[in-house]
């Protein structure tokens, strides 16, 4: 009786396997590429015809192989990367499962010319379905030069499968786009039917970044960085105001290699969120670096999906830094691409991110209506007796300010190289920014920031507004109001938040009562985000108030000194950056 299970033959295997890792050319010219990157080339040459249908060519420079590695690379599973269990956890390599040779050469041709840096001559072997054809000793420089030819003949109904030559290398020069970032320190050059399309060289990010994706893209992105001891970010995100309605530009690279990763997008997205509106899209250019035992990449044949074990953190880390990056970086709309440093606007120390500096009298009060007088005199000194210090910090320039339609601020401001631009403000939202970050400071350093009032002031209130302030007295304390007694039906007042002016006080502390009862307000750690939220609520300018110039000033002043300057606390934008030349002349 014979065995209805038999076990299939060599090239049927390799055949499956193949199904899953080479789907198209464009699987084929990541996989060689891939190679020729672990191997440490340091040129790269991607030699296409007709869209990869015809023939792929990759040649490098790298480590080479001798004459038993260039045949041995063909057999399934063969690989120099790994060689224990443990080494699966410690990937260092974009290639580690030894399959994509074997499966390229189970469905097309392969040529392939090798030569080691110490090997005496090159060696040559030619492949059909898997199988030798040919084998030879050849004079050839240092490195490694594949030719994969006639795709898919073997195998028809994959072939039939294959697009028309346009998308097809579109998913060509996706698979070299993401390689071609990756590997900024390899210089690469891609041939499509004897046309050289793209010559890089050695570059940074930025300047790759550029050669991609032409020179427009340096001045619609902004740098993001972040250290921490689980992961270290960087890269670049696109400015909002550049968002677009196709997908555009977006990459995560884990350990410089590219993957898709939709819960990371979802992270940077949502660092967007009210920024941009709901059917367009960010780009991005972000490189995480994790340790390696902190990742699974073996999740699908083609690697480029990825597990995280600190998953919930690593999001977290990426939406408060691309938060952080959008919020500080967008003053700068134009930088000069030429002037690598023009990220690092005079800075104070060169690995931290600097963000432009406005000098901000913190203990200057513009809102404080008491005396417009002592206003301008406090304003004067400091000019007087900082003028040294401001000279050096102060990078940004006013040129230009109005209030429009009583509730807007325009501005244009000029940095330290003279590129002036343009932005317009929400004064509410952008008030409650200021004394959101400011109030969420002092609490998260127990620092309560009161001023006394010259007479104390005596407020009347309801019966269950009183209840409610004798409930949260601590609060109001923490908070820099300081009560001095409850009576029947008033409290009497002799401090106020120091952020604050004493216009309007039974209105605010009426509005903060307010926000206690509907937000449940409790002076706990947790709570610190929305006690400051309600804070700032409660007691900002008003949308209709008029302001006077110095305090527009001021307000602009505080607001670039907020780590999220165009955020407003509800998510949407409170400022907007504008190029009035971009507009007009497109
Ligand atoms: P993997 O990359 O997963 O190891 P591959 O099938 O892609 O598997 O390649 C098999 C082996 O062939 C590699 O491990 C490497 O040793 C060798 N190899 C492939 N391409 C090159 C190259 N361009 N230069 C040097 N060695 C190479
Ligand atoms: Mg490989």
């Amino acid at each position: 009786m014979h065995s209805k299970i038999k076990l299939l033959p060599k090239n049927v295997i390799n055949q499956i396997a193949a199904g899953e890792v080479i789907q198209r050319p464009a699987s084929i010219v990541k996989e060689l590429i891939d190679n020729s990157v672990d191997a440490r080339a340091k040129n790269i040459h991607l030699i296409i015809k007709k869209s990869g249908k015809e023939s792929i060519q990759v040649i490098d420079d790298g480590i080479g192989m001798n004459k038993k590695d260039i045949l041995i690379c063909f057999e399934r599973h063969s690989t120099s990367k790994i060689s224990t269990t443990e080494d699966i956890f410690h990937i260092n390599t974009l290639g580690f499962r030894g399959e994509a040779l074997s499966s390229i050469a189970s469905v097309a041709k392969v040529i392939l010319k090798s030569k080691e840096e110490n090997g005496e001559t090159g060696n040559q072997v030619i492949l059909s379905q898997g199988t030798l054809e040919e084998q030879k000793q050849i004079i050839k420089n240092n490195g490694t030069d594949i030719t994969v030819k006639n795709l898919f003949f073997n195998i028809p109904a994959r072939k039939n499968f294959l697009k028309t030559d346009k998308v097809e290398l579109r998913h060509i020069v996706d698979e070299f786009t993401r390689s071609a970032l990756a590997n900024k320190n390899i210089s690469f050059k891609f041939t499509n039917n004897n046309d050289l399309i793209y010559n890089f060289k050695q570059e940074n990010l930025k300047q790759r970044i550029n050669s991609l994706f032409g020179k427009n893209i340096i001045e619609k992105i902004v740098p993001i960085e972040e250290e921490t001891d689980i992961v270290s970010i960087s890269g670049f995100l696109g400015k909002p105001s550049f968002a677009k309605k196709t997908r555009g530009e977006q990459f995560f690279f884990v350990n410089d290699r590219f993957v898709k990763a939709p819960y990371l997008h979802h992270a940077v997205t949502n660092a967007f969120d009210g920024l941009i509106q709901k059917d367009v899209y960010a780009s991005y250019f972000i490189f995480l670096k994790i340790n390696t035992e902190k990742i699974d990449l073996n999740v699908h044949p083609s690697k480029t999906e990825i597990k995280f074990d600190d998953d919930k953190l690593i999001y977290s880390i990426l939406l408060s830094s691309s938060k952080r990056s959008i919020g500080k970086f967008n003053i700068s709309p134009s930088i000069d691409f030429e002037t690598e440093s023009s990220f690092n606007i005079p800075t104070y120390s060169n690995k931290v991110v600097t963000e432009p500096k406005i000098h901000v009298n913190k203990k200057f009060n513009p809102f404080d209506t008491n005396s417009k007088e002592k206003n301008t005199e406090s304003w004067k000194k400091l000019f007087d007796s900082k003028e040294k210090e401001i000279k050096e910090e102060e990078l940004i320039d006013i040129v230009e300010i109005v209030q429009i339609n009583e509730g807007y601020v325009i501005c244009v401001l000029k940095n330290n190289q003279g590129i002036s631009s343009t932005y317009l403000l929400d004064q509410r939202k952008c008030h409650q920014r200021i004394i959101y970050e400011n109030q969420l400071k002092n609490l998260n350093s127990k620092k309560i920031t009161t001023q006394k009032l010259i007479f104390s002031q005596e407020i009347e209130l309801t019966n269950s507004d009183l209840l409610v302030i004798k409930d949260n007295e601590l609060l109001f304390n923490e908070i820099g109001y300081n009560i001095k007694k409850i009576e029947k039906n008033l409290i009497v007042l002799d401090g106020i938040p120091s952020f604050m002016n004493s216009k309007n006080l039974k209105e605010k502390i009426e509005f903060f009562i307010e926000e206690i009862k509907n937000e449940n307000l409790n002076i706990t750690d947790k709570a610190f985000n929305k006690i400051s939220r309600s804070v700032a609520k409660s007691s900002s300018i008003k949308q209709n108030d008029k302001l006077e110039k110095i305090e527009m000033v001021e307000l602009i002043k505080s607001l670039f000194n907020c780590e999220s300057p165009f955020l407003g606390i509800d998510g949407k934008p409170c400022m907007i950056n504008f190029e009035p030349k971009n507009i007009f002349d497109v």
